[in-house]
């Protein structure tokens, strides 16, 4: 009889009783000379060994299937015999041979590893192995796409060897394009074998352990569920949202909708699919304007608005910087307020409804929102602050003849101008782009609106956290 044999990762202890029977009566054991090493105190004295060398597979399966016949034979494979080991080739090898043939499974690497960090792959995982030895590089490519796009925890096999390191690489960008840069990454090498190292990063920091993954490590990608919890690496299965943890009592509105769980599921979906549409785009845009784009045309779902979309003299930086300074932000409408992020909020003004304003507006005759750049710049708040316009052309104007009376103190840090409208809307965000040297942000042409001029702020407020 042959038996195909998983040992499991390393540990003696973690081999299964099975696994063990097999190797204590067996007439035969073969396997390369690492795991030979790894079981050797539970081969007895009386088993012939036979080692074999990486790239002599299937002649080790045809004498094992050969030998098999008449003895008791035990090819074994590291983790699990059926998980890019022996398993599969033993079978093919041993058809119409009418040797007995039985596979024993083992604790394979992910399961190791996964303990290791916690419980990364709690919930839907898939596992890739990125050697091509075997599968051309470009299949390997597409499932490594494919998966990205999706939401799960991707186990990663194989990552690297001495002649293969180009292929870490290569997933590694294809990860930062499609998934979140601050995904949880976990990193195990040597599982349950002397020199084991655990290590939990992000995704953007994973080239940083280039030099240290080899052959004898896994890495298991998280997904949007995926946290670091006091250094362990936990992948929600989403009791968190059905279950009070202190009373054991489930919230029956949650059961009911699993809705938290699910919003995540559609946000990151959205995100992938925003992120797989910018990468596509050929226009030259930089990373950090590629994430302000992609907010757009995630907030309209719409990707024509990267045709639209102009980034004058760094405005990405610069309202960056703003951001980070705490520079206030001064809208036109209140519904702009209202949609920027509550972790800015309270340095937003907005003047439309302020009663100097409606004075403003009859005295000058101009309209409501014009009058509240006028009294904003009374107020001294356009100097080097950051001026967001998401829906009146005239208030466009506004801004825009106060940079050109040239007055000092006048001068905005940013101007984001995504005003909406068949009337003077296009013609404004002209006016403002051809104004010289002031960074700014304008969708061009008629369309816009406060969805997008909120969806530009709210990612350089989340830039400027990163
Ligand atoms: N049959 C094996 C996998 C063989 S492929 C199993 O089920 O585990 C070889 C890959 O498995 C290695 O490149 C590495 O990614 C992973 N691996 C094997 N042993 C490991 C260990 N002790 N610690 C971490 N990863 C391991």
């Amino acid at each position: 009889m042959l038996s195909v044999v998983g040992i499991g990762p390393g540990s003696l202890d973690l081999m299964a009783e099975r696994a063990r029977a097999r190797i204590s009566s067996a007439d035969v054991i073969m396997g390369n000379v690492r795991y030979i090493e790894l079981i050797k105190d539970v081969i007895p004295a009386s088993a012939e060994v036979v080692i074999g060398r990486m790239g002599t597979e299937v002649e080790r399966a045809k004498k094992a299937v050969e030998l098999g016949q008449y003895k008791d034979v035990v090819l074994v494979s590291g983790g699990d015999a059926g998980i890019y080991g022996m398993a599969g080739l033993a079978i093919e090898v041993a058809a119409d041979s009418g040797t007995k043939l039985e596979i024993v499974p083992g604790i394979t690497s992910a399961s190791a590893s996964a303990a290791l960090l916690g419980a990364p792959i709690s919930n839907d995982f898939a596992v890739v192995s990125l050697s091509d030895l075997l599968v051309p590089w470009r299949e390997i490519e597409r499932k490594l796409e494919g998966l990205a796009k999706m939401d799960i925890a991707v186990v990663v096999y194989n990552p690297k060897s001495k002649n293969r390191t180009v292929q870490l690489e290569k997933t590694y960008g294809i990860f930062m394009q499609f998934r979140d840069r601050k995904t949880i990454v976990g990193i195990v090498r040597n599982a349950e074998r002397e020199g084991c190292e655990i290590e939990i990063t992000r995704l953007e920091d994973l080239p940083a352990f280039y030099r240290r993954i080899d052959m004898s490590t896994t890495i298991i990608i998280g997904c949007s569920g995926t946290q670091n919890l006091g250094g362990r690496m936990v992948t929600r299965r989403g009791y968190e949202t059905k279950y009070d943890y202190e009373t054991g009592n489930g919230n029956a509105d949650d059961i009911a909708a699993g809705y938290v769980d699910a919003g995540n599921r559609v946000w990151e979906k959205s995100k992938a699919i925003v992120r797989d549409i910018v990468s596509k785009y050929p226009g030259s845009l930089s990373d950090t304007e590629k994430r302000v784009a992609g907010r757009v045309v995630f907030a309209n779902a719409d990707p024509s608005f990267l045709d639209l979309l102009v980034f004058n003299h760094h405005p990405v930086e610069t309202g960056i910087q703003c951001i980070k300074e705490g520079k206030t932000i001064i809208t036109d409408i209140e519904m702009v307020k209202a949609g920027i992020s509550k972790k800015y909020r309270k340095k937003v003004e907005c003047f439309v409804n302020a009663p100097k304003t409606m004075e403003i507006a009859k005295r000058e005759g101009l309209t409501r929102t014009a009058a509240g750049i006028r009294l904003a710049k009374e107020k001294g708040l356009i100097q080097g602050n950051v001026v967001v316009i998401g829906n009146a052309p005239s208030a466009c104007q506004e801004i825009c003849a106060l940079v050109e009376e040239g007055d000092v103190g006048v001068k905005p840090a940013l101007i984001v101008a995504t005003p909406v409208g068949f009337v003077n809307a296009a013609e404004m965000k002209e006016k403002i782009l051809s104004m010289g040297n002031i960074p700014c942000i304008v969708i061009r042409g008629p369309r816009g609106g406060t969805p997008s001029a909120v969806a530009i702020i709210n990612e350089l407020v989340e830039l400027s956290n990163e």
